[in-house]
């Protein structure tokens, strides 16, 4: 049995986690017993219980899978009881999707665009920056109604869901104004957190953390990157 227990250095290495290891760590980690059912309830994605001194944890099932300080902020808060542990969980929570895959309002994925397909150019990121090692889905995001009168001060050229494992990238981008490396760019940003996972300190999320902003340094052009990023703030707003 020993054998098959994830060592907390290793942690990290496992992308699918099992619910027995899960509650192995867990019961290491707190030194009780648990009791742990995954769930796919998606309108309560985490209940804890206390039932005869023993700890009753229904959990959904994307927490499996969870980024490090996610499982960590869960351990710290069943411990200590805090509030910024807690929430790091609701952040993470908020993100599972609440509802299946295909059904109801999820969004569809759309990779081609009027001016570009997101899909080709996924593919070559991965190829070209990351081995090709990752696996995650991308889609052109739905676009925002227009404010009228009111200039942006910001524009969130895209995202990453760490529950949902899905880049969204921002519609205002698929122009022919806006050059395709930039696009590229804004890819490789977001596969980036996909590789990267966030780290907690201080009780808060860090997803620009050290490790992902060195990564980020090195990418070709990186300066003028941002420039265009400033140039489009102004053209398509
Ligand atoms: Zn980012």
């Amino acid at each position: 049995m020993r054998d098959t227990l994830i060592q907390p250095s290793l942690w990290d290495a496992f992308e699918k986690r099992t619910c027995f290891q899960f509650k192995t760590w867990l019961e290491r980690e707190l030194d009780q017993p648990v009791e742990l059912v995954i769930t796919r309830n998606r309108i309560s994605m985490l209940t804890i219980r206390k039932v005869e001194k023993k700890l009753s944890l229904r959990m959904n099932e994307h927490f499996l899978n969870a980024p490090t300080p996610v499982i960590k902020a869960l351990s710290t808060y069943l411990r200590y009881g805090r509030r910024s542990a807690w929430a790091v969980i609701q952040r993470f929570a908020q993100d599972i999707p609440t509802h299946a895959p295909g059904k109801g309002r999820e969004q569809p994925i759309r990779t081609s665009g009027r001016t570009y397909d997101i899909k080709q150019i996924y593919r070559e990121v991965n190829d070209t920056f990351f081995n090709n090692r990752i696996d995650c889905a991308i889609t052109w995001g739905r676009s925002s109604p227009k404010r009228k009168n009111r200039r942006r001060r910001c524009i969130q050229y895209g995202s990453y869901s760490e529950a949902q494992r899905l880049i969204r990238i921002n519609p205002i981008l698929d122009r022919s104004v806006v050059p395709e490396r930039f696009i590229r760019y804004i890819v490789f940003h977001e596969m980036l957190h996909c590789d990267v996972p966030p780290v907690m300190i201080n009780g808060r999320l860090h997803h620009h953390s050290a490790e992902f902003k060195r990564r980020e340094n090195v990418y070709p052009d990186f300066e003028d990157m941002k420039l265009i990023a400033r140039r489009l703030l102004h053209e398509l707003t």
